[in-house]
């Protein structure tokens, strides 16, 4: 007879029995303001269009596992240097899965480091893969706190740093000479990866200086920019480092209809970014809203969502949540983020509820 628990208590990994499921909300009857998701869909006659192609697409077979066309276009369309290639993710969640498979050596803990508050999939790849993830905070303004990012590389000699540029859930740039100076120190003892998941917002991108620096890898999303549903994501590095994350990487991580539905994107990238200019538009002025209201502090943002600080955010979301807004509450990451929330920036009509429940709440 098989008892069950004791089946998994035999067999499933101590940390993984004491983990959790990562939480995600049943949004449904919900205005979602949690996720970063673009709130725009594609219009109409390129639906239509997207609709003819997907029906075309080749179910019975394996993907192509070159995905040659796809890369082709995400290197001509989104600024990869000359000479460099990018591989493929099921989103860039499972970019960075690879990146500590690839990393977690065997002779001895390595370790994965990034700024504290940082993206939570980076310790999680880091701890499903042994390796030891480092945090170290950031100052409370949330910019990185150089001397201190030094010290723990040279203390830690870290495989890798993740650094995303801007930062979630802070939603800020950081100094580019601080980051340079990281990707310095990391020299050939480890590898630098910026985390571009919100450059469509951020308009401004490490990827041109991959040349310059062979330890740097930049990551990118095509999930902010309004195709989170599709699940692509892309790492950009030098081919012979890029190759060695690829013989990680499982043969056919990318459906055949992901692969059709980004080509098409690509072919259509002026629609996306022209919603992005909007939110980012919309950006300016919610946030400028947000920063005159009594108790409020708004922190700035490059990414198509704000992080602010309200008197009491417990209060604040059960107030959103009675009003049917769904926002991250920070609260209990980080104690820098003590009553901070987190909300996505969208349509004019959807950002203007938040304000008034958020104005209720106070
Ligand atoms: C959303 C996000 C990702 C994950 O993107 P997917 O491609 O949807 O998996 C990665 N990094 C950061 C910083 C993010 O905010």
């Amino acid at each position: 007879m098989t008892d069950i628990d004791t089946l998994i208590a035999n067999t499933i990994r101590e940390d993984v029995r004491a983990g959790h499921i990562y939480n995600v909300p049943d949004a449904s009857g919900y205005i979602k303001l949690d996720a970063m998701e673009n709130p725009y869909e594609l219009p109409e006659h390129l639906r239509q269009e997207l609709a003819t192609r997907l029906a075309e697409a080749v179910l019975n077979r394996y993907p192509v596992a070159s995905y040659t066309t796809l890369k082709q276009k995400i290197c001509a369309n989104l600024g990869v240097p000359q000479s460099y290639d990018v591989i493929l993710g099921n989103g860039s969640d499972e970019i960075i899965s690879i990146i500590a498979t690839a990393t977690a050596r065997q002779d001895k803990r390595a370790v994965l480091m990034a700024p504290s508050p940082a993206f939570v999939m980076f310790q999680r790849s880091a701890q499903f893969a042994g390796m030891d993830y480092v945090g170290v905070p950031l100052k409370a303004d949330f910019s990185l706190d150089r001397a201190a990012m030094l010290a723990a590389i040279e203390k830690h000699k870290p495989a890798v740093v993740f650094l995303a540029y801007p930062n979630n859930p802070t939603g800020n740039l950081y100094d580019e000479a601080d980051m340079v100076a990281i990707i310095e120190a990391l020299g050939d003892t480890g590898i630098a990866v910026v985390d571009e998941a919100y450059q469509p917002f951020a308009r401004t991108s490490f990827m041109e200086r991959l040349p310059q620096y062979p330890n740097l890898m930049v990551m990118r999303t095509l999930s902010k920019l309004g195709l989170a549903g599709i699940r692509l994501g892309y790492l950009a590095a030098a081919p012979a480092l890029l190759q060695q994350f690829d013989k990680v990487r499982p043969p056919y991580n990318v459906n055949v209809l992901t692969q059709v539905a980004a080509e098409f994107a690509l072919d259509h990238i002026d629609v996306l970014n022209e919603q992005a200019a909007q939110l980012n538009q919309a950006r300016g002025e919610l946030a400028s809203a947000l920063a005159a209201l009594p108790g409020v502090t708004v922190f700035p943002s490059s990414a198509n969502f704000i992080t602010l600080r309200v008197p009491d955010a417990e209060r604040t979301c059960a107030k959103l949540f009675a009003e049917r807004v769904l926002i991250k509450n920070l609260s209990k990451m980080h104690e820098l983020l003590a009553n901070c929330i987190r909300v996505t920036v969208s349509t004019p009509e959807e950002n203007s509820v938040f304000l008034n429940a958020l104005k209720a709440s106070l």
